[in-house]
């Protein structure tokens, strides 16, 4: 397995691979690698001949006061995941590699408002123009046919689908299930941040979306009445940023709930971001 610094590296080894006619799949990280990121890279394995994944905190998706230098970085366990894979590159730069200017300097791929503004894009407002921007340098760089990304990220996920499909981008997108903890917590890096109390109390967020699940379930499909079930509860343990109900496909509100309706949840518990969501 290689594990590369440079784009002109990686660039490189991408020729051999292209010359050889293989099939890239490409998982991009940004490292500390869980569960949830092990089975994208299982996916990728699964359906291409060739593995790439990029390790890289990017600092352009972060804003001001966020957890950019904060964000836990351990690449040598990373390697060793990636090694029990069978992954074949390590794309792992530094930010130096990735971008000669600083943010308001350089070339940046924004969603429209309509799919950025919402959701987390309400409180971090220049972070999808961020991850936009580094999906498509890392789609150009390893030129990969397959990319695969979790849904534990919904609205990335729908964020660059868009992208592809505006900009003509060339590559099929992969969007893979949510990986939990036993007890239902979605997999995460940051839930390293959480104290034993915080991790108790960060359960409150599968639980309000099994709730909502067992309800749609049960005929309820009124938001407000779903939200007038959920919040007392969820609201003990969780500090709520949003809990929200739109459609999958574009983010548009609903009122309803239906097949196909994404429901997403922000919350701080302990002071820590936590998300979480389901597509019914
Ligand atoms: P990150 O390293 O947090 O940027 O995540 C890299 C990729 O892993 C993204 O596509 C995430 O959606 C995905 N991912 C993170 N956590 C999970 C999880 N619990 N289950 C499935 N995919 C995940």
């Amino acid at each position: 397995m290689l594990v590369l610094k440079s784009i002109s590296d990686v660039k490189k080894e991408i020729k051999k691979y292209k010359k050889q006619e293989l099939k890239i799949g490409l998982v991009p990280t940004m490292g500390a690698l869980h569960e949830g990121h092990e089975s994208l890279i299982k996916a990728a394995c699964d359906s291409c001949d060739v593995v790439v994944v990029s390790i890289f905190v990017n600092p352009i998706q972060f804003g001001p006061g966020e957890d950019y230098e904060r964000y836990p970085r351990t690449l040598d366990k990373d390697i060793k995941v990636c090694e029990k894979y069978g992954v074949d590159l390590i794309f792992a730069p530094q930010p130096s590699d990735m971008y000669g200017y600083e943010k308001h300097q350089m070339t940046l791929v924004v969603p429209p408002e309509c799919l950025r503004a919402k959701l987390c894009g309400k409180s971090r407002t220049q972070h999808f123009d961020g991850v936009d921007t580094v999906v498509l340098k890392l789609f150009n760089i390893t030129e990969a046919d397959e990319a695969f990304f979790g849904l534990k990220d919904a609205q990335q996920c729908v964020i660059v689908k868009r992208m592809c499909d505006d900009l003509n981008v060339n590559i099929k997108l992969n969007f893979c299930p949510i990986i939990r903890e036993e007890d239902g917590l979605a997999k995460s890096s940051r839930n390293t941040y959480l104290s034993e109390d915080g991790r108790r109390k960060a359960l409150a967020l599968s639980k309000a979306l099994n709730s909502v699940k067992e309800l749609y379930k049960e005929g309820i499909v009124s938001i407000d009445e779903i939200k007038e079930k959920v919040m007392p509860e969820l609201s003990k343990s969780a500090d709520v940023e949003y809990f929200e109900f739109c459609s999958f496909n574009d983010l548009s509100p609903v009122m309803f709930l239906s097949e196909n309706t994404l429901v997403a949840l922000a919350a701080r518990v302990d002071g820590v971001r936590l998300i979480d969501n389901i597509v019914l």
